[in-house]
């Protein structure tokens, strides 16, 4: 499965993030084994074993909801945060890694799905975000966006919502980001709905229970 999903996703300039919450070691380790470099975790606890335990060349991707106060746990460990939510978590990530002098790298999650995330961003709360980060530069990158379509059998629906989060892409992008080659990631597309959102534009999935099967 690894194998031919990675070629898919390669061809299509799409980068993978191997999801991991809940999967043993060995299971882990071995797509390792087969060159898996960027794993997602949405828990903090497992992101501090896990990330102990794993080689460090591995690449980690905290990819669910994250509370303030866990941002100084989180931060040492990972590359990327895909879920910054709201303008306090925001401004938290820029005060911590001020604090430890670490460049990040985050998502804007923005809010396309019904009732099943209830977490992300509202259009205001998300340009307010991106306002402060053009005003004060710090150490963190925003890199894109990410978003969650609904966990509907619909696929009308599912397709709808991602073509609202990469709509909503091209917008900030051509208002705010212009030319800058770093504003460049929508990730969006999980297990059962990755090839939707390849169609509708992502460019990072994250995949867990498929690379597992
Ligand atoms: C669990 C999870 C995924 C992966 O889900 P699968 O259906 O197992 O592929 C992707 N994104 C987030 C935020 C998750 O929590």
């Amino acid at each position: 499965m690894y194998k031919s999903l990675v070629d898919t996703l390669e061809k299509r300039y799409v980068t993978l993030v191997a999801v991991t919450k809940t999967r043993p070691d060995e299971q882990v380790m071995a797509l390792y084994d087969q060159g898996q470099r960027i794993f997602g975790e949405n828990r903090v606890s497992e992101l501090e074993r896990k990330s102990e335990y794993f080689p460090k060349d591995v690449e980690w991707h905290m990819i669910g909801h994250l509370q303030s106060k866990k941002v100084k746990s989180v931060l040492p460990i990972v590359s990327m945060i895909h879920s910054i939510d709201s303008v306090k978590l925001y401004d938290v990530v820029v005060k911590e890694a001020k604090k430890i002098q670490k460049p990040i790298e985050i998502l804007l999650q923005y809010k396309i799905g019904q009732e099943e995330s209830k977490y992300g961003l509202d259009k205001v709360s998300l340009e307010s975000i991106i306002e402060k980060y053009q005003n004060h530069p710090s150490l963190v990158t925003i890199k894109g966006v990410m978003g969650m379509a609904s966990f509907v059998d619909d696929e009308q629906q599912v397709r709808s919502e991602f073509a609202k989060l990469k709509s909503l892409f091209d917008d900030v992008k051509e208002r705010y980001f212009g030319t800058d080659p770093h504003f460049n990631v929508i990730s969006m597309g999980m297990s059962g709905d990755y090839k939707i959102a390849i169609e509708e534009g992502s460019t990072m999935v994250r995949i867990g229970s498929l690379l597992f099967k």
